[in-house]
This record gives structure tokens, sequence and C-alpha cells, in this order.
């Protein structure tokens, strides 16, 4: 009697192991680790306008000015080129 238990018990036992292993392979999801941001440009180093050095794209400030997308390095920088070179009239 005591066998017949002990031989369920494993019988279930590798039912639930084989049902589980069956439901870990089909159930697996594909993470795509892999996904790289196509944008890489974001790291090229550009250059200053106003102060000349040189700074990755996505570290930097950009504003747009006059139809177009000014690059600088800093918030200073950009409130330099606004008043200095941006309005080179004004006194
Ligand atoms: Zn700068």
């Amino acid at each position: 009697m005591l066998i017949k238990l002990i031989v369920w018990g494993v019988f279930i036992y590798v039912i639930y192991r084989a049902l589980r292993n069956c439901l870990g392979v089909s159930g697996k999801q594909r993470t795509r680790f892999h996904g790289k941001i196509p944008g890489n440009v974001d790291n090229e180093m550009i250059k200053d306008p106003v102060c000349g050095s040189y700074f990755p794209v996505r570290q930097g400030v950009r504003f747009f000015h006059e139809g177009k997308y000014i690059h600088v390095c800093s918030q200073a920088c950009r409130d330099r080129f606004l008043n200095e070179l941006a309005a080179p009239d004004k006194e």
C-alpha cells in the first residue's frame, strides 16, 4: 500500500515536472535586449559655436534660432549666443 502511494507520488511528480518544463519552454517570451537605439548620432561630438569646445550632442543644450537648431555645450553658452551673437546690434 505504501509503495503504491510512493509510485503515485513519483508519477504525479514526473507529470508535474514535464508539464512545468513544457510550459516553461513554450511560454518563453523573446526579450529584446538587442534593441539598440537607432539614433547613434546622439553620441556625435559637435562643436559649440560660442565657446568652440567639442561636446556630445545629447549632453548639450539645443535651442531653435532663426529657422534652425543651434547646439551649444551649456545654458551659459546659449545665453551668451543669444546675447552676443544673435543680437550684435544690441547695446
Ligand atoms: Zn560652450
